[in-house]
This record gives C-alpha cells, structure tokens and sequence, in this order.
C-alpha cells in the first residue's frame, strides 16, 4: 500500500497532471480522438488543464469494460463489496484537501464554505454505502407451503451516471457509490465545466477496486452523454442536470426501456411564519440560498415567503448577513463566496437580475462587495440580490436561476401561501418556520415537495432519500432505498419442493 497515491495539494499542478485524461478499465487513457478541451478557472479567466474529449467511441470502449468487469464484481460477495467501497471513502477522505481545491480551482466554489466539505461529503457517502452491503437482501414470501417463494436483489449491469458542474463530487458519491455496493460497474460522464475533480476521484478509487468497476469520460452532453444513454448494453441511467436535458435523456432512456433516476431543478419555497424564530429562520435563508454557492443549488430556497408581521426585519437582517460575507478569491481561507461556474452561466444570471430590476415595483436590494484585488478582474463574481416586492409571475420569482438571486414575498395568509408555495412546476424541497406544531404538521403534509424541513435547512444527507415530484425529477438517491430501488432488479424465485 506504500505505492499509494500521494496527495496534490497544489490544485494548479494536480490540474495539469490529471489533464487530458478519461479513466478506462483502471487506466488513465487519452481520448479515441485525441481531441481536448480547456478547462478554465471562473475566478481568473485562466486555462488551469485539459480534459479530454469523449465521444461514442469512448463510450464504447469504456462500457465494453465495464460490461466485462461487471460480471466478476457480481460474484464478489456483498458486504466485501461494500467493504471495497468503504476503503474508498477512507482513501477518499485523505485526499479531501487536494480534492477540495481542486474543486476550488475548477468551478470556483470558496474552500472554506464550499468545496472542501463537499469533498469531506464525497468521502462520507462512500462510507455510508459501504456499510450497506449486506443490506442487499430479498423476502422470503408465503406463496405455497409446498413452494419456498423468495426474491433476489440482483445487480442491472453497467449504470450510465451522467453528472453536473454544481456538487460534482457530491453527486458522483451518490451515483457511484450504491450503483457499486449493488453489483453493478459504472461509467460516469462528468460536466464539461467541471471534469478534473471528478476525474482525479476515480482515478484514486483504481488502487482498491478492480478495473472497469468504475470508469469515468469527460466530453459534450450530445456527444458524450447522449451515446452513454443510448448505449445497448448501459441498462440503467442516473441523471442530474436541467428539466429539459433530463426530459431527452428520458425519452433515450424509453426506446430501451430501461429504468432511470432524474435529478433535476427546484425553485424552493421557504415560509417564515409569523411567530418563528427571526434569527434562525434569517440563517435558514442563507444556508437554504447556498448564498456560499453563489445560489447553484437545486434545492436552492428561492421563494421565500415571510409573514407581513416580520417582513421587514427579516429583509434588513438577511441583507446585514448577506452584506458581511466575503466575495474573493475561491482558494483564499477568508472567501465565503466565490465565482459564478461558466460564462454562459454569469450572463444568465445577469439576465434574471436585469430582468427583476425593469419588473414594476421590484426593489432590488444587492449585497456584499465585489472583489477589488486586479487579479481577479476577469472573474465570474455575481454580488447576491434579494428581490422584495416583486412580482409573483415576473420570470426571476418562477424560473430556476441558480444564481444568488432571492425573491422575498409577503403574505398574511396561512391557506394562500400554502397555496403560493405549491404554484410551481418544480417539487424538489421546502421549509417552514415556525413554533406552532399545528402549522408544521398541516404544512409538512401539503407542501408539494420531496424533502420537507420545519425549522432547519439541511443539505442532501446520506441516509435519507433525496429526489423531486413534479418536474424536479424521478426517484430517490443518497440512501438505502435508493439503491435498493433504483440500483438493482428484484427477481421472485419458486422452488417447488414436491
Ligand atoms: P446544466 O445546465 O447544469 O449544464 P445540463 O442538463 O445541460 O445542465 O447538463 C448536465 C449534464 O448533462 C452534463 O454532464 C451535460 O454534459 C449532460 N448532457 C447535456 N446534454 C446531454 C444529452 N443530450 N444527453 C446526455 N447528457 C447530456
């Protein structure tokens, strides 16, 4: 074990090494075209690496390993492969620094507040997953006495995860990790914006797992992801991304007829009551904003709902906080906030936050300060917004910006902010604040969502089962019946004992 991979600490370097790389069958391999793309720091404007460029024939070389890897993974007992996973976690986790800043350098998420928990996160969800194993268990059914009737969990084969630029490393914890214990291989295609990380992960996972279990490719949707999905032998897909990237890859998905997870977008609403606890309802909005995240969050709380009774405190309050956060570098330790992730991504947002200024009777309330160090002068630094008075149906209060853009509502009404609350296309998470029992519970059974929080804000948590209704996706991930459910087939067996 003395071989083992040291880690990088230095992500500029690290990024240069793992450049222009796929992972393949337990190697390090150069694309079938040899084509690459840049990889660019959002902070700087600066090429930091390459990644190489997928494409089908990439697919296929990487699922005929996977296809070949998988069948001797399935007959390695459950709970060794959840050990497997398990030393990946452990190993994962004495990379978390160079993973962080990695991550740090390619999508521009502050260390400190962002990217080095989520490689802590990485690291832990292979660790939950790798006590499952020997959770893999069947039902023994009472059918017939003359007949033992049971059913087997058994592995699908190769899994496609295809994977964003926001939590790269989180989310390909939450693919991998239960596809793996399952008995499946995998192969993952990473986010243009964000293939190195996520590349350096799987290569590190090469020193404990067989080749081919786990294989990772870089490249465009259309090019990359779109053969993966299509292709024959990948039997299940795992997809998070956008509404109408999930909508294609479901429909490839349909001419196979093969089962697919959808991770897909939110516009959360958060309702402060009126007799809740201003102060920690005001922290709710920010950890619920992921204003430390610049608002690239799915289950970002971007409606937010607050009793007429505190409305404006909780304005004033949340505006004071949001003001004292520090927009820099992404690398730098006193960073809370860090850059945008692309440039299509930044004119976006600016979109949205010109649109909610021209929208009548919008007030705009901008927050902290960007940077002034010249250095970071090309960098994709959005200050955060808080939008009060706005309009309900103008776009910024009902579409999905994943920028650090907040619409503040008020109401005075229970029944019709419940009602607010639902009037989206979007049910990935809510929350309400308050200290009536009555009000929470009524709530907590009406809000149209698939994660309900009263009075916390909690990100994904492995264990618990995390996924959307309506137009935020299909199926649940980051827990036990996740990859029960959705990474595995159940056989019902007879055996006829006359
Ligand atoms: P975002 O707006 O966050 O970039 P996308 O849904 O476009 O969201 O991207 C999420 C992931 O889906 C990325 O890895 C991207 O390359 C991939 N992707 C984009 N288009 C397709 C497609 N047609 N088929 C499969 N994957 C795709």
């Amino acid at each position: 074990m003395s071989s083992r991979i040291q880690p990088n600490t230095d992500p500029f370097a690290l990024a240069r090494e793992v450049s222009g790389h796929h992972v393949i069958d337990g190697k390090m391999t150069a694309p079938a075209s040899g084509r690459m793309f840049d990889v660019v720091n959002p902070a700087t404007g600066a090429v930091i690496g390459q990644a190489a460029e997928g494409g089908a024939a990439d697919v296929d070389i990487a699922v005929a390993a996977a296809a070949r890897a998988q069948k001797e993974w399935a007959k390695v007992p459950a709970r060794q492969r959840g050990k497997l996973i398990a030393e990946c976690g452990r190993l994962l986790n004495d990379h978390v620094e160079e993973l962080g800043r990695l991550v740090a350098l390619e999508t521009g998420k502050a260390l400190r507040t962002e990217s080095r928990v989520e490689a802590s996160v990485l690291a832990d969800m292979f660790i939950f997953f790798g006590g499952l194993g020997s959770e893999l268990k069947g039902e023994t059914i009472p059918f017939n006495p003359d007949m033992l009737t049971m059913t087997l969990r058994e592995p699908i084969g190769v899994v496609g995860a295809i994977i964003p630029w926001n939590v790269p490393l989180l989310l390909m914890a939450m693919k991998i990790a239960p596809a793996v214990v399952a008995g499946n291989s995998i192969v993952v295609k990473s986010a243009e914006e964000a293939p190195l990380t996520a590349l350096r992960v799987v290569q590190l996972m090469q020193q404990v797992l067989p080749p081919g279990v786990v294989n990772i490719l870089s490249g465009d949707g259309p090019a990359c992801g779109a053969p993966l999905v299509a292709h024959p032998k990948v039997g299940k897909v795992t997809f998070t991304g956008s509404v109408e990237t999930g909508k294609i890859v479901y429909k490839a998905a349909a001419e196979k007829l093969i089962p697919v997870t959808l991770e897909l977008g939110g516009k959360s609403p958060m309702i402060v009551m009126g007799d809740a606890d201003l102060e920690r309802a005001v922290g709710g909005a920010i950890t619920g904003m992921r204003f430390t995240r610049q608002g690239q969050s799915c289950t970002a709380s971007s409606r937010i709902y607050v009793h007429d009774s505190i409305h404006d405190e909780f304005v004033s309050r949340l505006k004071a906080k949001v003001d004292a956060m520090k927009m820099g570098d992404p690398l730098d330790e006193t960073t809370d906030i860090g850059t945008i992730i692309s440039p299509d991504q930044f004119e976006k947002v600016g979109r949205y936050i010109r649109l909610g200024q021209e929208t009548k009777g919008a007030k705009a309330h901008v927050c902290s300060a960007l940077p002034t160090d010249p250095a970071l002068n090309k960098g994709l630094f959005v200050q955060p917004v808080i939008f009060t008075e706005i309009h309900p149906d103008s776009p910024p209060a009902k579409e999905e910006i994943f920028g650090p853009v907040a619409c503040i509502f008020r109401f005075t009404d229970y029944e019709e902010v419940i009602a607010r609350a639902n009037d989206s296309e979007y049910g990935l998470a809510a929350t309400i604040w308050t200290r009536d029992l009555k009000t929470a519970m009524d709530a907590t059974r009406r809000l149209e969502a698939g994660f309900v929080q009263v009075n916390q804000n909690l990100v994904v948590q492995a264990t618990l089962s995390y996924g959307g209704v309506k137009n935020s996706g299909l199926g649940k991930e980051a827990s036990l019946e996740a990859m029960l459910e959705h990474f595995t087939h159940k056989k019902t067996v007879i055996i006829n004992m006359t």
